[in-house]
């Protein structure tokens, strides 16, 4: 699967006037290796352009203003205007914007101050450099992003801390220390002080939080609070907020099983100071106030401003971004949208309304970036644009009404929708080099420094623990960055190796233009708010929710609406890069679960409830975690447990009740855990106990059938007594409700819409001669709608912390699913503490 890269970034500017300006350098890489770090292999010359202007009348949308030379590397400006430009190899496309401009003006940092990474090889951060352009009658920005174009000379004011920057603009720390970067271009100099950090020092500032158990943290869970956005000042709000936060999640039924599963998980933090409050955000945001759509809201805005209709975001992504100055009305714009072959346009859901806050979907100034410990960025940058995988497209001759022409449309505008949305936190790749940023970031900065945590003995070197490695590890993905910004922001990033959290929920900002002697230099800087105080509550919500993808548990919420292609595209067997859907343990695809193996043609929706892999998880009367690994004796096997639980196994024994014995297997470095396996070696059936010594928690089992060839279940494995009634396995899905499943073949909402995304719980039809638990959107089953889509992806139950964290008590839970696949990971002995406390039990059936 081919990555690619593009220097300087995808959103060129040049000019027509200025020879300085008029073409760059640019290459596109592929990234080589299967982690980090990568090899940046450049693969320019492989590369087919495919020019379109978004803004030229129909008809004419084929027209070039600049040439894509990829034998030189070189772009060269021929015309005033604005190009998508499509970059295709073989396998994967990356569309960049060039935008021609007559003559640039002035040109500023958007860093004040800096801080990079000590590194003998990667230059590390790459200061942001924006320009004023000419004011023309094409409709091009003023303002641009000229970060890494070389047209800006700059030089380290101390070649022993920070070496000269590359070609790209990029800086590399050579040793800890402070120093000046110097720019200098248009008769303008400018300097921002830098900070070089060894992240890879050994840091003892791990502090124990909450103990479960301590000494033996090397062997369990551990969740990590580090601080992003946090002056040295501010220290005591951090701790304050590590303190409330892991008290709630461990004290709160709303959060459970992180309670019951308390002994098992130990809470760490380790504060570092930003330079800088907030941290950058890479989206513009508007800055001017209309009714529609106020001052400060991120470009484009993910919201609905009226109806029915699209998110701002929704309308950017169908029709691209307004030219400046666009001032057609709603009724030409609709004709004009409806002309331009975009893909998957309604002009049904545009109103006047929407159409003028999209219109105010411009700015004349880029956010001045914040100077943080971390290098986090809230939303992405147009420049920041990712490869797609997809062959290369028929070649189009005409700007007519073709299906070439459509998907060629189709393609380009990908440029306006491939960026995170402005409430995602992530790793900024301004600050961490493309060499790094990739993957699950093993080679970061971020993990180097984590890497190098460590505490008082016996955990001198725990930092190890949080670091991907590609082998399973307890405690991947427990860390908790909280970033200490009031823009809402909750992400699971870089391979479910990191939570990022910011501390509320708003949604638009406050800056100011930074008065400047040149009318032209144009920096906005984001206002500080007086009390950054944290939304608690809500900020815990996302915070288990968060570390919920770390125990490989999928999004259980829609966001968007199943399209007419969507089995095709994403639920085709034949392409196995299209679904990812099913590595969630607790999501299902039709793909996998379908009831007619022609469903892609026929359509057919029926489901055969017996492929769901949550089908089979076990209720569980008792259960108890090995303390060491199993032995032969005599004929029989013997385990151990903790002497203290004893006592339960005796009344087990003196009841008779079959035993099962568990292998607990993480199947990917990411703690998948779905199908579970059923072969012998990892789970032993029928077993009965013998004796139970209470003294010291031995209990000897017999099978049976014959125990050829030994059996081997190490400490850690899971025994367990399942539940029966009349002498029948329990499921955690009822039967009843399994047999309404194999008889409708459908799912359980009674809600059946999924023409329209749903954000609430979603309740089961009625099932016969069945009543279910008293608030029935917990009922485990089979409901359609998850992993951010309406229809065709399916969830274990109506409700759960995968699909809302915030309301009331009643939601916001995990479903009983989710329960019991965390309950598995961290400590399967808890299991029937889980099932007698939560399960949703039906009310009584006659
Ligand atoms: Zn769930």
């Amino acid at each position: 699967m081919a990555v690619l890269r593009v220097f300087p970034h995808c959103d060129i500017h040049l000019t027509l006037d200025n020879p300085a300006t008029r073409s760059i350098s640019f290459t596109v890489f592929q990234l080589l290796n299967a982690v980090g770090p990568y090899t940046l292999s450049p693969i320019t010359n492989t590369c087919t352009p495919r020019y379109f202007a978004p803004h030229a009348t129909v008809g004419s949308r084929l027209q070039r203003f600049a040439n894509v030379d990829v034998t030189t590397g070189t772009i060269t400006a021929t015309g005033i205007g604005t190009n998508l430009v499509i970059l295709e190899t073989a396998d994967t496309y990356i569309v960049i914007r060039i935008q021609v401009h007559q003559n640039i003006l002035a040109w500023w940092f958007g860093n004040e101050k800096i801080t990079t990474a000590q590194d003998p090889i990667y230059a590390h951060s790459q200061p942001s450099i924006y320009a004023m352009f000419s004011d023309d009658t094409t409709g091009t920005d003023r303002v641009g992003d000229i970060t890494g174009h070389n047209f800006v000379r700059l030089s380290s004011g101390d070649t022993t801390i920070l070496a000269d920057p590359n070609s790209d603009g990029r800086i590399r720390g050579v040793a800890e220390g402070e120093t000046d970067l110097e720019g200098s271009f248009l008769s303008i100099t400018e300097t921002i002080d830098v900070r070089v950090i060894n992240y890879a020092q050994t840091r003892n500032i791990l502090e124990p939080v909450k103990f479960g158990d301590m000494p033996n943290a090397a062997n369990i869970h551990n969740i990590l609070f580090v601080a992003e956005g946090f002056t040295a000042a501010d220290e005591a709000k951090f701790d304050q907020i590590v303190t409330q936060v892991s008290t709630d999640l461990f004290l709160k039924q709303r959060h459970e099983p992180y309670g019951t599963l308390s002994s098992s998980i130990n809470v760490f933090k380790a504060f570092t100071a930003s330079n800088d409050r907030l941290v950058t955000c890479g989206f513009q945001v508007a800055d001017n106030q209309i009714s529609a759509l106020s001052k400060g809201t991120p470009i484009p805005y993910e919201h609905k401003v009226s109806g029915d209709n699209y998110l701002v975001s929704e309308l950017v992504r169908r029709v691209g971004l307004p030219m400046r100055g666009e001032d057609r009305n709603v009724r030409d714009l609709k004709d004009l949208w409806n002309s331009q072959g975009l893909n998957n346009f309604d002009d049904a859901k545009v109103s006047i309304r929407l159409v003028n806050a999209w219109k105010n979907s411009h700015s004349l100034g880029f956010l001045e970036t914040r100077d943080t410990f971390f290098g986090m960025i809230l939303g992405s940058r147009w420049a920041d644009n990712n490869s797609t995988l997809g062959a290369p497209l028929a070649a189009v001759a005409n700007d007519d009404d073709s299906a070439p022409l459509k998907a060629f449309v189709k393609r380009a505008y990908t440029f306006y929708s491939g960026k995170k949305a402005a409430r995602s936190i992530t790793m900024d790749p301004r600050r961490h080099p493309p060499e790094l940023l990739f993957g699950d970031s093993r080679a970061t900065s971020f993990m180097s420094f984590v890497g190098g945590l460590g505490a008082a003995a016996p955990n001198q070197t725990l930092g190890s623990a949080w670091v991907p490695d590609g082998t399973f590890k307890k405690s991947r993905g427990l860390i908790a960055m909280i970033s200490n910004e009031h823009m809402h922001a909750g992400t699971n990033l870089n391979s479910s190796t990191l939570t990022a959290n910011t501390i509320n929920q708003d949604a638009l900002l406050n800056a100011t233009y930074v008065p400047n002697p040149n009318a032209n230099i144009k920096k906005l800087r984001r206002d500080v708010p007086d009390n950054l105080s944290p939304s608690l509550d809500a900020m815990i919500n996302t915070v288990a929710h968060e570390f919920g993808h770390s125990f490989n548990l999928g999004d259980e919420y829609e966001e968007f609406v199943e399209y007419s292609n969507f089995a095709t595209e994403r639920l085709n067997p034949s392409d196995t890069t299209s679904n990812f859907f099913d590595n969630y343990d607790n999501i299902a695809s039709l793909e996998v679960i379908f009831d007619d193996a022609n469903y892609l043609t026929n359509n057919s929706r029926e489901i055969d409830p017996s492929k769901l892999k949550w089908n089979i998880l076990p209720r569980i009367k008792l259960s108890a975690k090995l303390t060491s690994a199993t032995q032969m004796n005599g004929g029989n096997l013997e385990v151990t447990v903790n002497s203290r639980e004893a006592n339960s196994w005796e009344a087990i024994r003196v009841a008779g009740d079959e035993v099962h014995l568990r292998r607990i297997v993480m199947q990917t470095d990411q703690g998948q855990q779905l199908p579970l396996s059923m072969t012998a070696a990892d789970l032993l059936t029928g077993l009965t106990i013998v004796s139970v010594d209470e003294s010291n928690g031995t209990i000897v089992l017999s099978s049976a059938g014959t125990l050829v060839p030994s059996p081997s279940f190490p400490e850690g494995a899971s025994l367990y007594v399942p539940l029966k009634i009349a002498g029948v396995m329990q499921n955690v899905i009822e039967d009843k409700v399994f047999t309404e499943l194999v008889s409708s073949k459908l799912p359980l909402n009674k809600d059946t819409d999924t023409s329209a995304v749903s954000k609430k719980a979603d309740f089961p039809h009625r099932i016969s001669d069945f009543k279910p638990p008293c608030q029935s959107a917990r009922l485990v089953g089979l409901f359609e709608g998850g992993a951010t889509w309406t229809g065709l992806v399916y969830r274990p139950a109506g409700t759960c912390k995968m699909r809302t964290s915030s309301g009331g008590e009643e939601h916001g839970e995990f479903c009983y699913v989710c329960k019991w696949l965390i309950t598995n990971r961290v400590d399967p002995g808890k299991h029937h503490v889980i099932h007698t406390n939560f399960y949703p039990v039906a009310k009584k059936n006659e």
